[in-house]
């Protein structure tokens, strides 16, 4: 250990005892990447031991018109803008019916705050999907989305209404989206007309009350501060800890760190995090959130090299095998068109060979982190939904 400053933390990690927001600060100020690594690792064990989980999955992004245009994005486009686009329910359809016929478990649905299309739209798509592909799993719909579905359906108060129906219509989860950095400054100066962090905190709590599970993320390495990173941290905690003093039937199943990519958005000038910054936010992730049963380090931002080493710092999950992945457009990912660009997609075998290589034990899951056994294109699920929120 070449930081003293880690000693009196490192003794709570082993005795198991839950980080404080000082502790998480001087975790991020540190330079011994390796001690923070290490115990990371040591929770990461306790909780999996050698598992590592992959799924199967394919993203579909409906549509990239926003009614928004935020700055650090680059995928928005304004109707008519070239380059914009939007699906219709029959074409979102057909992606679902490729992304099943290739064994995909599960659907990541998200598209930018389309003006003009109506709740119905939305409600025709998960009815539609689930009619042609009933076995697939559809997580869809970032907190921002949803919010964006009650003002169009004219009931911006009734969050829980609106889940109700989305969830009768066959939405299965909430992916972890929109979250950005839970602190107002940096909200409005980055993600202007954004949801604060409040709202996007209701979305989830409402979401984990109906019996849904979500997901979480943190957009890191722009504007915000160490201390804004921090409290992103400890009020997921909060929230998590809510949903299970509650007994509510959803809860946070994992939190996905997303590295900031400034090429192409209005904060070019910004450097963005290193590799370094993304080990230690993964790892740090894993140490404050003490109540959530995974981290997933997500390659296409994080990169399969990036990724393969994040093990070793408390990633538990790699997400999946992911094909068209419009948000983010990187160069050096792996890329079967062979180059960046938005195919951005890797074979099981790979996944498989990447956590191998890494010395942990691939395992295949489906979006509620239950086994999964293929032959191929096949599969079925072995294991029923955990029961808590921890593992
Ligand atoms: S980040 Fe989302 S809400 Fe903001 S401009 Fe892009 S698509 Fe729209």
């Amino acid at each position: 250990m070449s930081d003293p400053n880690l000693k009196p933390i490192a003794d709570k990690v082993y005795a198991g005892e839950r980080l404080s927001a000082e502790d998480g600060l001087t975790l991020l100020r540190s330079r011994d990447i390796w001690t923070i690594g290490e115990l990371a690792n040591h929770v990461r064990h306790k909780l999996h031991g050698k598992t590592t989980y992959y799924n199967v999955n394919r993203h579909i992004n409906y549509s990239n018109i926003c009614a928004l245009s935020c700055k650090f994005c680059e995928f928005y486009r304004k109707k008519g803008q070239d380059g914009a686009y939007e699906d219709s329910v029959e074409q979102i359809v057909e992606h679902a019916q490729k992304a099943a016929s290739g064994g995909a478990t599960e659907l990541h649905i998200v598209g930018g705050l389309h003006p003009f299309l109506p709740f119905s739209y939305y409600t025709d798509m998960l009815r539609a999907i689930r009619e042609a592909v009933p076995a697939i799993h559809i997580k869809a719909f970032t907190a921002v989305e949803i919010v964006h579905l009650a003002r169009i359906s004219k009931r911006p108060n009734d969050l829980a209404g609106v889940l109700s129906e989305l969830k009768a219509a066959g939405l299965g989860s909430l992916p972890g989206g929109g979250a950005e950095v839970f602190d107002d400054r940096v909200h409005d100066e980055a993600f202007k007309g954004k949801i604060r962090s409040d709202k996007w905190l209701d979305v989830h709590r409402e979401a984990h009350k109906l019996g849904l599970m979500t997901n979480a993320t943190m957009l890191y390495g722009h504007i915000e501060s160490l201390e804004d990173r921090i409290h992103h941290f400890c009020m997921l905690r909060e929230a998590q800890d809510e949903a299970i003093e509650n007994g509510y039937e959803g809860w946070f199943q994992t939190i996905i760190p997303l590295p900031f990519f400034p090429d192409g958005s209005e904060l070019e000038h910004l450097p963005g995090p290193s590799g370094l910054d993304n080990l230690k936010m993964l790892a740090v992730s894993r140490l404050m959130l003490d109540n959530f049963a995974h981290i997933k380090s997500f390659w296409i931002m994080q990169t399969l090299e990036i990724t393969q080493v994040s093990l070793d710092f408390g990633v538990d999950d790699i997400d999946g095998t992911v094909v068209w992945y419009d948000i983010t457009k990187l160069n050096g990912t792996a890329d079967a068109s062979g180059g960046g660009g938005t195919h951005q997609e890797v074979g099981v075998n790979e996944l498989r060979k990447t956590i191998i290589e890494a010395g942990y034990d691939p395992v295949e899951r489906d979006t509620i982190y239950r086994r999964v056994e293929r032959d191929g294109a096949d599969w079925r699920v072995v294991e029923a939904r955990s029961e808590t929120a921890t593992v």
